[in-house]
């Protein structure tokens, strides 16, 4: 595995970088070039794109080679002092962390709920470890997309173990469970309430949950809450076939229980890849991706085609009106998108 290595001289900054550039500086962990190969993968430019998708296809033969965990937990959950505990432990393991966040809606709020790197202090400064916030995009797609090529960008710098973070809010757990081998769930404390408020959907999504905050006076209600959520799972459809999910608790403010949380990780990774489930996964995970990125290239080729773009407030308005169906206005557009020049 390369160090990142912080000592390297950087390129200097006049010259452009070329793919080879980046594609060395990243392999060989230079921080540097592996923060400009992101922002060159986050970038909206249609150039930069071009660009990216080069670096990205010479980095690939140096991508997967790591376990790639989801955080997922409401706000106040814990999530940003869990992964700084848990982070800190796995470099001292001998691992190299990079932490991720999804949070679409860092755009509109300038990234103060997630990848705000004063929140995990020590982990952000620590040169075995990447702290990187939520990239700015408008829609889920887009910052999910990033987020996927970025995986493969810190995976090829070196580091095995890539954290993603995201808020307990809407559609960003579906969207981080699909990049991802293992979901972890963190779980305030207190059964009765907060298991009632619960989504059943993102039980479902989880391969383990973790009720943080088990100590002080809160520890016996952790531990309660544990035997509740174990009962309730028992009953769930599991997230990963061949796994059992269950809940376990720890004190993230205390290091009590992230050890443990860490061996029940390698456990399920070496169940997984034993029965195959790991790998089948990320190769659905990939399709999936394709599948969702063909999508949304055709979605933005069709708004953006000129003909198309003269004639939908017209059709919008006969459809609204009546006067055509909306198989007939489709029929009308995708013809002008298919036949008529841009
Ligand atoms: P996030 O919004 O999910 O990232 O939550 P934070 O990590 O910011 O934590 C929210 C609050 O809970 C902070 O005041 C933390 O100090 C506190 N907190 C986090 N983990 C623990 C824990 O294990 N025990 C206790 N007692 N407090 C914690």
């Amino acid at each position: 595995m390369t160090e990142p290595n912080d000592h390297r001289a950087p390129i200097p900054r006049r010259r452009r970088l070329s793919v080879e550039d980046y594609v060395t500086g990243v392999v060989e962990g230079n921080r540097t070039l592996l923060a400009q190969a992101i922002t060159l993968v986050e970038s909206h430019s249609m150039i930069h794109r071009q660009i990216a998708q080069e670096v990205l296809k010479k980095l690939l033969p140096h991508t997967g080679r790591s376990i790639r965990i989801g955080i997922t937990g409401v706000p106040g959950a814990g999530k940003s002092t869990f992964i700084e505990t848990f982070g800190m432990l796995l470099c001292n393991l001998g691992h190299r962390v990079a932490v991720l966040a999804v949070d679409p809606s860092s755009s509109v709020t300038r990234g103060s709920i997630l990848g705000d790197k004063t929140r995990m202090d020590q982990l952000s400064r620590d040169p075995r470890a990447y702290v990187r916030p939520s990239p700015a995009g408008a829609t889920l797609g887009g910052v999910a997309r990033k987020t996927r090529e970025t995986i493969l960008v810190c995976e090829a710098a070196g580091f095995d173990v890539i954290l993603v973070e995201t808020v307990g809010v809407g559609q960003s757990e579906v969207t981080v469970r699909s990049m991802v081998d293992f979901f972890l769930l963190l779980q305030l404390t207190g059964a009765g309430d907060e298991l009632q408020g619960m989504k059943k959907g993102v039980m479902e999504l989880a391969d383990a949950i973790l009720i943080n905050k088990a100590d002080g006076d809160n520890k016996q209600r952790a531990l309660n809450a544990q035997v509740e959520f174990n009962r309730i799972l028992h009953f769930l459809k599991p997230a990963t076939e061949g796994w059992e999910t269950k809940a376990y608790t720890c004190s993230s403010l205390h290091g009590e229980g992230i050890k443990e949380i860490w061996s029940v990780i390698e456990h399920f990774r070496e169940v997984t890849v034993k029965q195959g489930g790991f790998h089948a996964r990320r190769q659905a995970q990939t399709l999936d991706w394709m599948h969702s990125m063909i999508a949304d290239y055709l979605h933005q080729s069709f708004y953006h085609h000129q003909q198309v773009k003269n004639s939908l407030p017209g059709m919008e308005k006969a459809v609204s009106q009546g006067t055509i169906s909306v198989s007939e206005a489709i029929n009308e557009l995708i013809n002008l998108y298919e036949n008529k020049e841009r």
